[in-house]
Order: C-alpha cells, then structure tokens, then sequence
C-alpha cells in the first residue's frame, strides 16, 4: 500500500509532525493541550494528578533542551493544592517476561536528576525494580518527593517480601523517609488481576515493614 504525507515529517517518538516541521514548536503545542486537559481535571476535583513522560529517559538531550520546558508548562497555573506529579518511564514491552525488550539507560535518570529536582512539579515517579539504580539517584533530589518503582510490571516472578524491605531500606539509606512513596514501576496492564494483586500485596506488606 502506498500513501502519501502533506509536507515534510519528523517525528517524535510515536507522534508524527506533518504540520510544525519544528519538535520545540511541537512539544510546546502539545504540552498546551495536556495544559488544558489538566486544568479540566482540575476543575473536576482532581488532588493528584500524574503525566506519564514516555520520552525523556531516552532523549536525555532533548529532554533537557525543550522537553522539561514543555512539562512545566503542562501544569501551568494549577493549584498549589493540587499534587503534580510525573512518571519518567524507561519504556514499556509488548508483552509479559520480554527478555529482549530494551529499557532506557539507568544513567539518563542521574543525567536529568538535577533538571527534576528544580522543576515545577511535585513528585517523580521512577523506576527501579528492573534496572536496580545507582541510589547515590536519590541524594541528587532534594526537593522532589520520590515514588520509587519496587515492583517489576513487565515480570511474572513475584517479588518477595524480604527483597522488597532490603531494597527499601537502602533507599531510605539515601532519602527521607517522607519524601518516599512505594510503587509499582509503571503500569499494571501486562499483568493478569491475580497476579498484580498478588505483586502489590507484596509491596504493601513490605511498606509496612521498612
Ligand atoms: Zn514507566
């Protein structure tokens, strides 16, 4: 099949430019719209509102030229009763046990820690159950409350509660105890329900410990 495109294209990522031939001018148009979606959320009753960034961990660069611009101003003008809060993904696989699937590189969270610690939002939802981090990551946000991946999504071992509490506590070595939230690393939609509960009970047993 053959098709034909109206102009020149570049893409970010996924997201295909026909129109901007420009990724700033793109990322910022589009961060205007998550804007205005934010603020309906806002207005709806929304306390915690996350925006997941599925780029930044692998365009460190463009992350600290346009992209962490582009974030803030998705949550301009919001409440400060409102919790901002953001996920960096290291990137997410087809399907359950993916051995080949590559995730970003750790080192891209250490290479933006300092863009994030300064940045205008609340909290940052990291990974850390498949990569294991540096913790010296967790010394670098001072500001930041840190919602800490414990929990692999794209794994069907099931983590156990002694695992669980050292990594924690190793955390804890590097962060305070109230700027730190337990998490699964990122979504739950490649687990079956039985088996994310079982993950997550895991977690909550383990929090409970540390
Ligand atoms: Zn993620």
């Amino acid at each position: 099949m053959k098709f034909t495109l109206p102009g020149p294209l570049t893409i970010m990522d996924t997201t295909a430019d026909c129109f901007y031939n420009d990724r700033p001018k793109l990322n910022a148009a589009l961060a205007q719209t998550v804007n205005k979606e934010i603020h309906a959320l806002v207005d709806a009753g929304c306390q915690y509102i996350q925006v997941d960034e599925p780029l930044f961990a692998r365009k460190v660069d463009d992350a600290l030229g346009f992209g962490m611009e582009g974030l803030e101003r998705c949550f301009h003008g919001v409440p400060k009763s409102v919790t901002r809060v953001v996920h960096m993904c290291c990137g997410y696989p087809d399907h359950l046990d993916d051995a080949d699937y590559k995730k970003a590189d750790p080192d891209s969270y250490h290479q933006l820690s300092q863009a994030i610690d300064q940045a205008a939002f609340d909290q940052i939802s990291i990974e850390d159950a498949h990569c294991c981090n540096n913790l010296d990551l967790l010394d670098k946000f001072q500001l930041k409350t840190v919602i800490f991946g414990a929990v692999a999504i794209a794994s069907s071992r099931v983590e156990t509660v002694d695992e669980l509490v050292a990594r924690l506590r190793q955390a804890l070595e590097h962060i305070d105890r109230d700027r730190l939230v337990v998490a699964p690393d990122c979504g739950l939609g490649l687990l079956s329900a039985e088996l994310a509960e079982k993950k997550l009970r895991i977690m909550c047993q383990a929090a409970a410990l540390v």
